[in-house]
């Protein structure tokens, strides 16, 4: 029996007051795919994410995540799911260690000693684990964001601008750390992102958004074919 697509969007759409933030898109995600959704400010990047996660209720249309309804069925689907948002801050005075506790707890690890000690190995954290949190360099604290959205070895991995603001070698550092975690796991990815460059390196898919609608949706290939310096940045605008 087929697996059901990782991520399948229906005619979504979420109006607020003003805005049609997100207008009727549909995609569908395979499992182990790398998507990313590029789009300029207020393209409906980050409202479109929030509906995947059940945290935002659509307008109309539908969400399905791993075969479950979402947000109705969000409870069967959660656990198996994580994110990664710059906008997710972790308590300062806690060491990671007792960060990724929380979290870890939150999400009913088993042997969560044992997890936490894979990660730190993976992602290079011993040297830090415990420390304050709000005591780490930017790159550091970026590591620790990873580990907290892979604490639960997530199926479905959503990231909001998972580079952004990193200098550059801390950039290519999560790009392959994804990139890992994804072949190793089969996982499925699904990044936001304002940088076609980004895109372009780390995914097999791009579905560009510009006012709450999908301008585009091929490969990083294809789209670099079809786009030139100005109509890429007309995306954007
Ligand atoms: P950015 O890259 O700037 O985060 P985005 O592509 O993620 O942009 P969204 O944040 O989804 O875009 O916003 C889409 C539109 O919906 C914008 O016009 C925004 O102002 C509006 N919007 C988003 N959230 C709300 C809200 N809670 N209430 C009212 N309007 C909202």
């Amino acid at each position: 029996r087929r697996l059901p697509a990782a991520i399948e969007v229906d005619r979504l759409v979420k109006v607020y007051k003003q805005t049609r933030a997100v207008d009727g898109i549909s995609f569908s995600l395979s499992r182990g795919s790398i998507t990313g959704l590029l789009g300029g400010n207020g393209a409906g990047k980050t409202t479109t994410i929030a509906m995947i996660m059940g945290l935002v209720l659509p307008t109309s249309g539908k969400v399905t995540v791993l075969g479950h309804r979402m947000p109705e069925e969000s409870a069967d689907v959660l656990g198996r799911m994580n994110f990664e948002s710059p906008y997710v801050d972790m308590p300062m005075r806690l060491t990671v260690r007792q960060n990724l506790t929380i979290f870890g707890k939150l999400y009913a690890v088993s042997d969560l000693k044992a997890r936490i000690a894979r990660l730190a190995e993976d992602l290079d954290l011993n040297e830090f684990l415990d420390r304050a949190n709000g005591k780490l360099s930017a790159g550091q604290k970026t590591r620790v964001a990873l580990a907290k959205a892979l604490i639960n070895e997530p199926e479905l991995l959503l990231l909001d601008e998972p580079t952004a603001s990193l200098d550059p070698d801390t950039a290519d550092w999560v790009r392959a750390h994804l990139e890992t975690y994804r072949r190793d796991n089969g996982a499925t990815i699904l990044l936001a992102s304002h940088n076609m460059l980004e895109v372009e390196r780390l995914c097999d898919r791009v579905i560009i958004m510009k006012r709450g609608r999908i301008e585009d949706d091929d490969t990083p290939d294809a789209i670099m074919a079809r786009y030139n310096r100005s109509t890429l940045e007309e995306v954007f605008l």
